[in-house]
């Protein structure tokens, strides 16, 4: 499986860079140092095998500790430290750790950045003489926007990983590669290109930046990059393509973009191609309780269809259902239900109806709708209230949970503003207060929601009503905005 495989890669003296962020390179000898270290300190530290939260940004120690944490058989818990204090707090309360990597302030135990670089530096280390991690092991837990209000983690296991890492190894053809990050840790996207380096023994190239608009100082990083593969929503080649500059010229290395957790419109393609002449992309589809991706579509140049999210790895299962669970017929549309080797053994603490097991085999409900035709999969919209915005994955319920925590708050609707391709372009909370009075309801929001989550507020007397006595958010949206 991947540990055999990545223990051997890290074992083999190479002097290959295994990282690379801002002017600092390690090798794969070196990260081997740092895993062996961290991997007896934390046999050690975490007897109780608790999952082992690591909170930081892209820094070493990370990629470092996800590795240690896995050959020691201890699953992980990816936390960026963009995420508000009272939501990581919310995480820790529900995964109860024994041990947290990183620089989380008050909280005795949490074990500092500079102690963990003394760590990983010991010169004098013992080589891993055992990968503990078993295949229905938890091997990592992402948490991502919950209904409630809060963050509900995914529990992944190490089958479901490695099955994942072998499709886009398979699918990719990479080696040798230098493979760019651009998600965050602790979000599921970051998975494909973590591991996919690892066992093509490729570099991971890291933009060492926390502001993604200064292009100047991620095109200055990118220029000497000699980048081949990358792993990113379409949103971040959105804008990565309104500058003339982000092309072949800056990157004439790159043959070959995965693009994953949201549509693909055919005019980022149309113009990647026409910027990139060896450019492959590849347009992948799944959501996080399916471990990254379930499909793939390699789209050739000059395709002027509707773009598919292509055919299901083969351990996987897709089917699509109407309202009563009944299986619909090719072109029918109806729900996409994803069953096999790559769904998730569920949420952590949390009950839900959207795990089942169909024809025998475990599956899991995405709430996506779509429907397949000549074999190929569509994804056309979502059965509830669940969005992409700038890639990232909301629940319009979450935001509004929060914003009902706040005192004053009498009602609030959250509602999305779609431009002419349907992407939402910016989020909107109408919201009535108690008595009138107006507070900063975005300064209270921030401690709760990370940035991306921050609606645009607007307070209004009295909410518009439908036939059928409901908040009319068509009117909401046309009237009062
Ligand atoms: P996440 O868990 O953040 O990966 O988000 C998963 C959701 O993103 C899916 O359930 C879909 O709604 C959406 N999504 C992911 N990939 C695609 C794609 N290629 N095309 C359309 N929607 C996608």
């Amino acid at each position: 499986m991947i540990l055999t495989d990545i223990l051997e890669i890290l074992k083999s003296d190479s002097e290959n860079n295994a990282y690379r962020i801002g002017v600092n390179n390690y090798t794969y000898n070196e990260l081997y140092k740092y895993v062996c270290n961290l991997y007896w300190f934390l046999l050690e530290k975490n007897r109780s095998k608790k999952p082992v939260v690591i909170y930081g940004s892209k820094e070493i120690y990370m990629k470092a500790s996800f590795l240690a944490c896995s050959f020691a058989g201890m699953p992980y818990v990816p936390i960026d430290i963009n995420i508000p204090k009272d939501r990581v707090d919310e995480i820790i309360k529900q995964i109860n750790p024994d041990v947290i990597i990183g620089d989380l302030e008050k909280d005795v135990r949490a074990i500092k950045s500079n102690d963990i670089y003394s760590i990983m530096n010991n010169n004098n280390f013992s080589e891993i003489n055992k990968i503990y991690m078993k295949p229905q092991d938890t091997y990592y837990i992402i948490f991502t926007s919950g209904t409630t209000g809060k963050p509900k983690g995914v529990e992944i296991t190490y089958s479901n990983l490695d099955s994942c890492i072998k499709w886009l190894k398979d699918i990719t053809n990479a080696k040798n590669e230098i493979v760019l990050n651009q998600a965050n840790f602790s979000f599921d996207l970051s998975v494909a290109d973590l591991y996919l380096s690892l066992v093509t023994e490729s570099e991971h190239f890291i933009i060492n930046t926390n502001n993604m608009m200064d292009f100047k100082k991620i095109f200055n990083e990118l220029k000497t990059s000699r980048v081949t593969l990358a792993v990113m929503t379409p949103s971040f080649a959105d804008l990565f393509l309104t500058d003339k500059l982000f092309s072949e010229e800056l990157l004439p290395e790159l043959k070959m973009i995965i693009f994953c957790g949201e549509k693909l419109l055919k005019s980022t393609v149309n113009e990647l191609y026409s910027r990139f002449k060896r450019l492959k992309i590849i347009n992948t589809y799944g959501p996080t309780e399916c471990t990254f991706a379930v499909t793939s579509f390699e789209i050739p140049r000059n395709f002027d269809e509707e773009i598919p999210v292509g055919i299901p790895k083969n351990d996987v299962d897709i089917f699509v259902l109407d309202d009563n669970d009944k299986e619909l017929k090719d072109g029918e549309k109806g729900e996409i239900l994803i069953s096999g080797k790559s769904v998730a053994k569920g949420y952590i603490n949390l009950k839900t109806n959207k795990f089942i097991t169909y024809k025998g085999k475990s599956a899991y409900k995405t709430g996506d709708i779509g429907y397949i035709k000549n074999g190929n999969i569509y994804i056309i919209g979502r059965k509830d209230s669940q969005i992409k915005y700038k890639g990232y994955r909301i629940e319009l319920k979450d935001i509004e949970s929060n914003i009902m925590d706040l005192e004053e708050i009498d009602k609030v609707v959250v509602l999305p503003k779609l431009n002419e391709n349907k992407k939402v372009e910016m989020l909107i909370a109408f919201v009535k207060t108690k008595n009138k009075t107006e507070f900063d309801i975005k300064k209270e929001l921030k401690k709760k929601l990370p940035s991306y989550m921050i609606p645009k507020i607007k307070i209004i007397n009295e909410f518009p009503i439908n036939k059928n006595g409901k908040c009319d958010e068509k009117r909401l949206m046309k009237e009062l905005l």
